[in-house]
Formats: C-alpha cells, sequence, structure tokens
C-alpha cells in the first residue's frame, strides 16, 4: 500500500500517523521526492482500511500495490536508486563497467588482466573465485587463496571488487569484497539471499537463466526485506531454443525492470552470448536498451583461459569497447 501526503502536510501529524501504522505491525518504507513525500508500508496491510487512511487531511491519496516485491517496486521508491561500490556509483544516470576474467587463476593472470581493465577505464574488477560450474571435474575457482589474489590485485589496479558468494557458509570470507555476485544458478537460493540481505555489502544479483523478471524482483525483495537495499539487477541471457548462442540476451528485460523497479540494471553480454566478437554488439545494443552498466569477461590470454575463454575478450578488444562505450553512453545520455 502506498500513502501520498499533501504538500506541507504537518510534521506533527505525519508522526502520528506513523505510530499508528506502526503500532499494527508494520513497515513504512520513506521516499521523499522534490515536493512530495511517498511512504510504502510493508506487512500484512490487509488490515487497513484503504478510507481511513483516505479521510486524513494530511493524505492526498492511498493505493494498494498488486505486485508481491514491495520495496524493489518503482511505486515505492519513484526515484532511481543509485548504489555506491566503494566510491563508483551505478545508476540513477551513473554507469559503470565492470571487467575482469572469469576466473582468477595465479597472481600474475589477475594482475595483469586488473592493469589492463583499469587503464581502459573500467570502474570495477571482476574475478571468481568460487566457480559454479557444470561439470564437478571442470576447474573449480582458487577458493580461499584466489579472494586473496583478487583483493591484492584491487591494491595492485585501485579498483573495487567483485566477485561470487556460493553458499552462506563461505560469507565469512567475503568481507574485504566491495561487491558480492550472485550467480544465475543461485539466484532462487532463498536462504543464501537471505544471508546476504543481513549485510551492508551491495549485492549484484543475476537473472536466473530460466527465471521471470518478477521472479528476479522477488529474489532481490528477499535480501532488501533482509535490511540490503544495496542491489543491483544483471540480466545476463536466458535459455531459449536458439543453439547458436550460449543463451539469448533478453535486452527487452533492460527497459521493463526500470519500469518495474527502481533498482540499478546491468548487462552481462559475455555470459549472454559466450562468442568473444558478439560480446561488442550486445554491449552496444544494451546501452542503448537503457542500462546502467556492463559486466563484461576479459582474459590476457584467452586461448589458455582455465574457464569461458571463447567469450573473454583480449585486452586490447576491451580497449577499444570502452573507447565505444563511452561513444554510445554519451550519445544515448543526450537523446
Ligand atoms: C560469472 O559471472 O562468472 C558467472 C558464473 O555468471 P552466471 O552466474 O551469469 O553464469
Ligand atoms: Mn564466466
Amino acid at each position: 500500500m502506498i500513502i501520498i501526503f499533501k504538500e506541507n502536510a504537518p510534521e506533527k501529524e505525519i508522526n502520528l500517523l506513523e505510530k499508528e501504522i506502526r503500532a499494527l505491525g508494520l513497515d513504512i518504507h520513506k521516499s521523499k521526492g522534490q515536493d512530495t513525500l511517498l511512504w510504502g508500508l510493508v506487512g500484512d496491510t490487509s488490515k487497513i482500511n484503504m478510507d481511513w487512511l483516505a479521510a486524513r487531511q494530511i493524505v492526498e491519496s492511498v493505493k494498494r500495490v498488486q505486485e508481491p516485491y514491495k520495496k524493489a517496486n518503482r511505486k515505492f521508491h519513484p526515484q532511481d536508486t543509485v548504489v555506491d561500490v566503494a566510491g563508483k556509483k551505478i545508476g540513477g544516470g551513473h554507469f559503470q563497467v565492470i571487467a575482469g576474467p572469469c576466473s582468477i587463476e595465479n597472481t600474475q593472470q589477475i594482475n595483469s588482466v586488473a592493469l589492463s581493465v583499469a587503464q581502459s577505464g573500467a570502474g570495477l574488477l571482476r574475478g571468481g573465485a568460487f566457480k559454479p560450474r557444470t561439470s564437478p571435474y571442470a576447474f573449480q575457482g582458487l577458493h580461499d587463496e584466489g579472494l586473496k589474489l583478487l583483493l591484492e590485485a584491487k591494491k595492485v589496479c585501485g579498483l573495487p571488487v567483485v566477485t561470487e558468494l556460493m553458499t552462506p557458509e563461505h560469507v565469512d570470507l567475503f568481507q574485504d569484497v566491495d561487491m558480492i555476485q550472485i550467480g544465475t544458478r543461485n539466484m532462487q537460493n532463498f536462504e543464501l539471499l537471505k544471508e546476504v540481505g543481513k549485510l551492508k555489502t551491495p549485492i549484484l544479483l543475476k537473472r536466473g537463466m530460466a527465471n521471470t523478471l518478477d521472479e528476479l524482483l522477488m529474489s532481490a525483495e528477499y535480501i532488501m526485506a533482509g535490511g540490503n537495499e544495496n542491489v543491483i539487477l544483471c540480466e545476463r541471457g536466458i535459455r531459449t531454443f536458439e543453439p547458436s548462442t550460449r543463451n539469448t540476451l533478453d535486452l527487452s528485460a533492460i527497459p521493463m525492470l526500470k519500469k518495474k523497479t527502481h533498482l540499478p540494471v546491468i548487462v552481462d553480454p559475455s555470459h549472454a552470448c559466450g562468442i568473444r566478437w558478439m560480446v561488442e554488439p550486445m554491449a552496444l545494443a544494451a546501452i542503448a536498451a537503457g542500462a546502467d552498466g556492463l559486466m563484461i569477461e576479459v582474459h590476457n590470454d584467452p586461448e589458455k583461459a582455465l574457464c569461458d575463454g571463447p567469450q573473454s575478450l583480449t585486452p586490447e578488444m576491451f580497449n577499444t569497447l570502452m573507447d565505444k562505450v563511452r561513444r554510445a553512453t554519451a550519445f544515448f545520455r543526450e537523446l
């Protein structure tokens, strides 16, 4: 349920209403625009009589929110949310590129990629230490050692770091990570979502490969309901009947999500198409569709990569891409 207050509604009466609403066991999500104050009521609002609220002098209007996601809903929070990841802002007109290898392999590899993507203008460094692999025989990541190398690379390149958490048991190892990634396979791992909901660390939530946008928003709601409202959504391609690309990049997810939610939306064209040469056109298309950022896999020697080499850009290709990204974001901002 949403309450929109009249302009200049006296604070004393607003505070009084807050007490009454809280006494009903409901939580209030407050949003202040330029001259409007809006409250989103979270909890079982069925016991609230809308007429009781609408009759108040201070209330302009009252609406029920049909969607099951509340805190993530744009109706609760009309302005874009800007998530600050260790000084790098994403959303509300702030665009960032997250780049780095699929997985951290050794010191030389991660440092070399970190330095080159930083030089090309990436805003954040990515790298997996715990890898969700389809085959139990494939490289699973360097685990704790990988996290250590990533944090050392952070010092070398100066960029905040993003890496994937797969289980609540590992959460303590991620204390110095700037943004925690929840991967496509864990989008509906509700215990994991509840665990990261207790943190303050920004969360990059990737869309499940077979999940709807409303399911993605419900997963974001799990994190936000726990108290962590620093959530960034990521479209990374979904399963379709088309076998010539690894997944199908759902570009329509970007404008649709932006209509439904105030959270930033970024795009990962690397996992979406799975083909190196296709990353650039898909990245530019994502910018045209309104994405707030990109996540791009880059490897110093893609042919020898232990994971996702075929979709990883060389540092040179990434440099060229960044040049086009800068021009495209400037162009579409003007449009
Ligand atoms: C990744 O970003 O390394 C990854 C495994 O992505 P996804 O969860 O989208 O497959
Ligand atoms: Mn990968």
